[in-house]
């Protein structure tokens, strides 16, 4: 019998479910403070359908709850999951689940969402849940299962200390199986800002510091567990909808078509294919050995997503762990391994040992992977000792672990780069090592510490040096690097056969939909100067982070399916009704929805002091090469204060305003 049990909890719940059951949800979110080991519920009604699901609700439950001036290592800071009203159905990628709270963030700690694909989020559905909010902070280590409607807090002394695959295997025994887990590492346990919550095999809420939030909190994972589902309106329909949806996705004009290549094949090439610094002719190691039997690859998706974008696996001599890896997850590693590796030619094996290590401790693999430890090491930033043997697997063997325990070579960076950046820019007394330091700090983050990606990733990937990315960048827009992806460049090309990725073709094509949805005359990234792009742009990455949809697939602009490679943008409105019983079309989504979210969390930033400066680059982005000959500080000024006015907030404070706030139906927010 677990020290804290609540038999009652699941009384409460069964009799409070027939009155709040909706369609598509469960009708609950579980509260559950660590402090006083206590529990209650909240009907989802209070929040949805106005906040429409996962990121709108989320918000508004951090807006109404932690006020600006709380600590994010403090036992009023809360950890707020709430997935979406198409998650628990087969709904193509509706799995994905928002985490909010305040961020442990450098420069200045915010609000801040995170989102995670994988099996968790519909598992709390059927546990009974819509969504979880864990609060207070609990004396001794303990984890959480929640197994229909009933919740308990046990006792983690025995699961502290171990990894991230171990901790899930140990629940799992005692649990029977099934259930599914998120939990933290070393790296959380540290309560690291650079500590990841890792879900399954490789899926994570990485960005903002979560694992190391819920470290503080001692609290060691949550699992859970249930055979519930949520209330469908109208089954048939939705089945059907669903199965045009999947056409569209899925990757075959028709049957006769060879399926999709491995992604593991599609890495094969890599070098040839991108401007990334690995020399051409690299081959892909991992591969080879895939040939041989040394390794076992497959392809592996999140619940109810028909596409399955990463590659799981399974080494036969057990060099680390079996697990899955996206292609992003490979993006910096390789190009370090490249450089230790080169002279070998091959690459794969060192950058799939430090990927999974990292899910291993619970990091959030962008923080070490991402080129600024690349470029630090090429500045000649990095202690002397590091330079013989940087990229090579050693070197990470010696980072990742000691990092995580912050002890050992890898202490100088147990908080990624931002920390180790600032520490040499406020007290080395090298003034050209300070220029360097604080060179590579501004072309990897803006100034409220989110990624930059046009000043990171814009020298090689020519989406990322895009109008629509100074936009996303500049807000600290968390799920920009999807968006600029899914518009420019597919994300999925590389799964499609049969889709005319980089020819003549795929221009025309592109051009015309920039044509039809933003009147556009083509769309070059450069070129593109839309504020209604822009605006577009961002309300689908609200709807993907609210209806909880993966951004890898949404919005469906392109098809390999159809004859014209058109895809269908309207498909989330499509599956409202059928689901709910209610009609809310695409553009109700973005003008009414998408719009109060959006607004919503501009308040909650301004409310914790951030200013119209903020969404503006360091003036280094602007001196780049492959920045300046396109885009001024001044223009990128001007650009923001349409897109302020744009959205109904001060042209000059970004600030929104009373009229809109109150258009908006967010009129409690006016004082
Ligand atoms: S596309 Fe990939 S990340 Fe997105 S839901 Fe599918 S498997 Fe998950």
């Amino acid at each position: 019998m677990c020290a804290f049990a609540q038999p009652g909890l699941y009384l409460l719940f069964k009799k409070e479910q027939s009155l709040r059951k909706m369609f598509g949800w469960t009708g609950n979110i579980l509260r559950v403070n660590l402090t006083e080991k206590r529990s209650s519920i909240i009907p989802t009604v209070h929040y949805a359908p106005k906040f429409l699901g996962g990121r709108g609700i989320a918000s508004r439950i951090y807006w109404e709850e932690i006020p600006p001036e709380i600590k994010s290592l403090s036992e009023e800071n809360k950890l707020i999951f709430m997935t979406g009203p198409f998650c628990g159905t087969i709904i193509p990628t509706s799995s994905r689940t928002t985490l909010v709270g305040k961020a442990n963030f450098k420069p200045k700690e915010r609000y801040l969402s995170s989102n995670a694909g994988g099996h968790w989020g519909p598992a709390l559905k059927f546990a009974g849940f819509d969504g979880l909010i864990i609060e207070g902070k609990s004396i001794k280590p303990v984890y959480i299962i929640i197994e229909n409607g009933n919740l308990e807090i046990k006792n983690a002394e025995k699961l502290w200390g171990l990894n991230t695959l171990e901790t899930q295997i140990r629940i799992q025994d005692e649990l029977g199986g099934e259930a599914s887990i998120a939990c933290i590492g070393p790296a959380g346990e540290n309560c690291l800002e650079t500590g990841a919550i890792i879900t399954g095999d490789g899926d994570s809420w990485g960005h903002g510091g979560f694992g190391g939030i819920m470290g503080f909190k001692n609290l060691k994972a949550i699992a859970v567990k249930g055979t519930g589902g949520v209330k469908v309106f109208d089954p048939k329909c939705l089945l059907e909808t669903v199965l045009k949806a999947n056409r569209l996705i899925s990757r075959r004009i028709d049957e006769n078509e060879p399926p999709a290549p491995h992604r593991g094949q599609m890495l094969k090439n890599f070098p040839e294919k991108t401007n990334f610094p690995i020399p051409k002719g690299t081959t892909f190691l991992l591969e080879d050995e895939a040939k041989s039997g040394e390794v076992r690859l497959g392809l592996t998706a999140c619940q109810s997503c028909p596409v399955g974008c990463a590659i799981s696996v399974d080494f036969k001599d057990h060099f680390v762990p079996p697990g899955s890896v996206r292609c992003a997850d490979f993006g910096g590693w390789m190009v370090s391994e490249a450089e230790f590796y080169k002279h070998k030619g091959l690459w794969g094996r060192t950058a799939h040992w430090a990927s999974r290590t990292c899910d291993l401790l619970g990091f959030n693999n962008y923080e070490f992977c991402d080129k600024w430890l690349y470029q630090a090491y090429k500045k000649g930033l990095l202690p002397d000792f590091f330079n013989s043997f940087f990229g090579s697997q050693e070197f990470w063997e010696q980072i990742l672990p000691s990092a995580a325990r912050k002890d050992g070579a890898g202490k100088i960076f147990p908080n990624g780069g931002k920390p180790f950046l600032s520490e040499i820019f406020n007290n080395s007394d090298d003034p050209e090592k300070k220029l360097k330091a604080i060179q590579v700090f501004y072309q990897n983050w803006n100034k409220d510490g989110t990624v930059n990606y046009l000043a990171e990733g814009g020298e090689i990937e020519p989406e990322y040096a895009s109008v629509l990315q100074v936009i996303l960048d500049g807000l600290g827009e968390t799920g920009n690097r999807a968006m600029a992806h899914q518009i420019y460049n597919p994300s999925l090309y590389h799964t499609a056969p049969s889709f005319p990725y980089g020819t003549p073709e795929f221009f025309n094509l592109r051009d015309s939909v920039g044509q039809d949805l933003w009147g556009l005359e083509n769309l070059d990234p450069k070129n593109s100067w839309s504020i209604r792009m822009a605006v577009w742009a961002l309300n689908e990455v609200i709807i993907c982070n609210t209806l909880e949809l993966c951004a890898l697939v949404f919005p469906l602009l392109y098809s390999a399916y159809t004859q014209d490679h058109r895809g269908d943008p309207d498909l989330p409105s499509r599956f409202i009704r059928p689901l709910t019983g209610e009609n809310i079309s695409q553009e109700e989504l973005h003008n009414v929805f998408a719009k109060r979210i959006l607004t919503q969390e501009r308040m909650i930033l301004i409310r914790e002091g951030r200013t119209s400066d903020d969404d503006v680059f360091h003036d280094h982005v602007f001196q780049l090469p492959w920045v300046k000959t396109w885009l001024s500080k001044e223009k990128a000024i001007s650009f923001l204060k349409d897109f302020y006015e744009s959205m109904g907030w001060d042209r000059e404070s970004g600030i929104p305003t009373r009229k809109v706030l109150i258009e908006l139906g967010l009129g409690d927010l006016v004082s």
